[in-house]
């Protein structure tokens, strides 16, 4: 696209303008320097006189400047002059996760999920559907904190779903109602983070995102994904259910799937796995409870649960032990590691 920097320049008196660092279907992205506050930032541009690609611009300036969560791109400033519009972010300078993904273990990208599980719940909380959560769209700043960007065809839900008005996205990610143009909910992001999760785990898309697009949206519709060879169950099969096809039986809500994630990955990896993976992540007290969480060793709930003595069926001795009940079944049944701390499922 064709932008004019002096009229950039103009419209934003107060930065300086560098490089162009990015750019994406409708715009470019320059990095800038904010003069007076002497801070960096990065400028989104849309040069275009087509209506839905401005309505589009001024929803996602809109939208991101009424949140405020450390997962999330923040806005400092909107201008637009003629057919020129500008957004001005803060400066995301540790690149996009495909640029930073190759190399990641398995508790980064768990990690990774984790963060852009805690966007998704901040934003449907605001009744805001991303649309395109991928790779391309998830930036670090200099600190190395993930912050979910590009609201740009992000749309409010009323309710339990939005209608599609048209489809958009990115079909590498897209859930089976997002391609048939159906009523999106927070299930649709959800769906594609179970596609990037597991494009991070097993090192390719679930569907191959080189086929024709028919067969492609084939596949969403209607192929079960690959099992996820060498990923513990527990983190699979959360995965597995944020790739169902029916929405409704995927997670009921962004904060369900990081707490299911959160505790999956505990189980896989042992508690303490977010502090390991060395990612920096602000987690919802609960979610990082979930992930501190030991594993519940198995084996043990049966002789808790089917201690039920029988009438008559007390040893004498028994009924004037202090606390008879519970703790003579499950005492007599533990073994002798019981009270170890339980060592992770594989
Ligand atoms: P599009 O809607 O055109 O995809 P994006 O908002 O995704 O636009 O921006 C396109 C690219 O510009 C991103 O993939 C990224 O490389 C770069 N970019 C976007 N926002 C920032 C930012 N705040 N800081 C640094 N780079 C950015
Ligand atoms: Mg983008």
């Amino acid at each position: 696209m064709l932008v004019d920097r002096a009229r950039v320049a103009a419209a934003l008196p107060g930065y300086e303008l560098g490089d162009q660092i990015g750019a994406g279907a409708f715009g470019l992205v320059l990095a800038g320097w904010h003069r007076r506050l002497q801070r960096d930032v990065a400028i989104k541009v849309l040069a275009t006189a087509q209506e839905g690609a401005r309505v589009r611009f001024q929803t996602e300036a809109r939208i991101l400047a009424g949140m405020d969560h450390p997962h999330l791109v923040r806005v400092h400033d909107y201008a637009e002059t003629d057919s020129l519009y500008l957004i001005v972010m803060e400066m995301l300078a540790g690149g996009t996760l495909t640029r930073r993904r190759a190399g990641m273990t398995a508790q980064e990208s768990c990690a990774v999920g984790l963060a852009v599980a805690e966007a998704l719940a901040y934003t449907h909380a605001r009744r805001v559907l991303h649309r395109d959560i991928k790779p391309d769209n998830i930036l670090f700043d200099a600190t190395g904190l993930l912050k979910v960007t590009d609201f740009g065809i992000a749309k409010l839900f009323a309710g339990a779903a939005a209608s599609a008005s048209a489809i958009m996205g990115t079909p590498k990610y897209m859930p089976p109602e997002q391609l048939t143009g159906g009523r999106l909910g927070p299930a649709a992001d959800l769906y594609a983070l179970g596609v990037l999760l597991y494009e991070l785990l097993a090192g390719v898309a679930p569907f191959d995102p080189t086929l024709p697009p028919h067969a492609l949206y084939h596949h969403h519709l209607h192929t079960p994904p690959p099992p996820l060879p060498g990923v513990p169950a527990p983190v699979a099969t959360v995965i597995l259910r944020a790739l169902a096809k029916d929405p409704a039986a995927r997670y009921p809500s962004a904060r369900a799937f990081a707490l299911a994630l959160a505790g999956a990955a505990a189980r896989g990896y042992g508690p303490g796995w977010v502090a390991q993976s060395g990612i920096p992540v602000c987690l919802a007290d609960e979610v990082h409870a979930a992930s501190e969480r030991p594993a519940d060793p198995v084996a043990k709930e049966p002789l808790v649960t089917v201690h039920v003595p029988l009438p008559g069926a007390i040893p004498p001795a028994l009924d004037n032990a202090p606390d008879s009940g519970e703790p003579s079944a499950h005492q007599a049944g533990r073994q002798p590691s019981d009270g170890g701390s339980p060592a992770p499922a594989s």
